[in-house]
């Protein structure tokens, strides 16, 4: 059985006061979700204090992107894996769609970071997923496969217990639009498919494999019931306590 995660994505939003006052609001809502990994992603300048604060709860911390490396140097501006778990992170997102689309993120730079994330001993939460033009040409599929396999290339089975992969379609981020539940399923088994082939079945059906884009209340358990969908990463909605705390206990 893979256990579900839900994970909110804050992107560049919030000051430290903000970020601080929505995880504690969230904290008793989802305090009985024993079924379900939660993890939310502040910015940069907000983790050490959130962490902080959900010290003890079922909250895990994520940061939204990190250095390709773990040895400190002459990297302006940079932050390594082993300071983001230095600072209470369990969890970095990797390959963010706005990422690659406007800070030049490659497959190979995502690979990189994947490496240093699992090297820090945290959890790599690995984005990939086709534009528009490439789904309506017919290119879908084959764009995640080379997204999946550059970006988890050289990974051992052990490595792959701490990846979790997350279906973005990039015409469903922010826009409102979702994929149907049965774009999302078609999908993720081909993305278990592509991990099978790359590292071997019992590690494609033990991956976890979380649907982004556009995910609301009214649409996660529809969603979540799709054989393949394991959770669901969330912009927009999880900015508001209630709403990302309905997504989270679903039912
Ligand atoms: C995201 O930022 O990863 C995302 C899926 O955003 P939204 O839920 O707002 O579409």
């Amino acid at each position: 059985m893979r256990k579900p995660v839900i994970a909110g994505n804050w992107k560049m939003y919030k000051l430290l006061s903000e970020a601080v006052n929505t995880a504690v609001g969230l904290k008793p809502l989802v305090a009985n979700a024993n079924d379900c990994e939660i993890v939310i992603a502040p910015v940069f300048t907000a983790l050490k204090t959130v962490a902080d604060r959900l010290e003890g709860s079922n909250i895990r911390v994520s940061a939204q992107d990190c250095a390709t490396q773990n040895e400190f140097g002459a990297h302006t501006g940079e932050i390594a894996p082993v300071m983001l778990k230095d600072a209470g992170c369990s969890h970095v997102i990797i390959g963010h769609s706005e990422r690659r689309q406007f800070y030049g993120e490659t497959d190979e730079s995502v690979n990189k970071k994947t490496h240093a994330t699992i090297a820090a001993g945290l959890v790599a939460i690995v984005c990939v997923g086709e534009h528009l033009s490439e789904r309506e040409s017919g290119n879908a599929n084959s764009v995640v496969a080379e997204q999946l396999n550059t970006g988890l290339a050289g990974l051992t089975v052990a490595d792959m217990e701490r990846i979790i992969i997350a279906y973005e379609p990039v015409w469903a981020i922010g826009t409102g639009k979702t994929a149907t539940p049965e774009q999302a399923q078609e999908m993720h088994a081909h993305i278990r498919q592509t991990v099978a082939a790359s590292h071997g079945n019992d590690v494609a059906n033990a991956v976890r494999i979380l649907y982004g884009g556009s995910v609301k209340p009214d649409n996660i358990a529809t969603l979540m019931s799709q054989t393949d969908v394991d959770g669901a990463l969330v912009g927009g909605a999880s900015l508001e306590v209630e709403s990302f705390a309905s997504i989270v206990n679903f039912k």
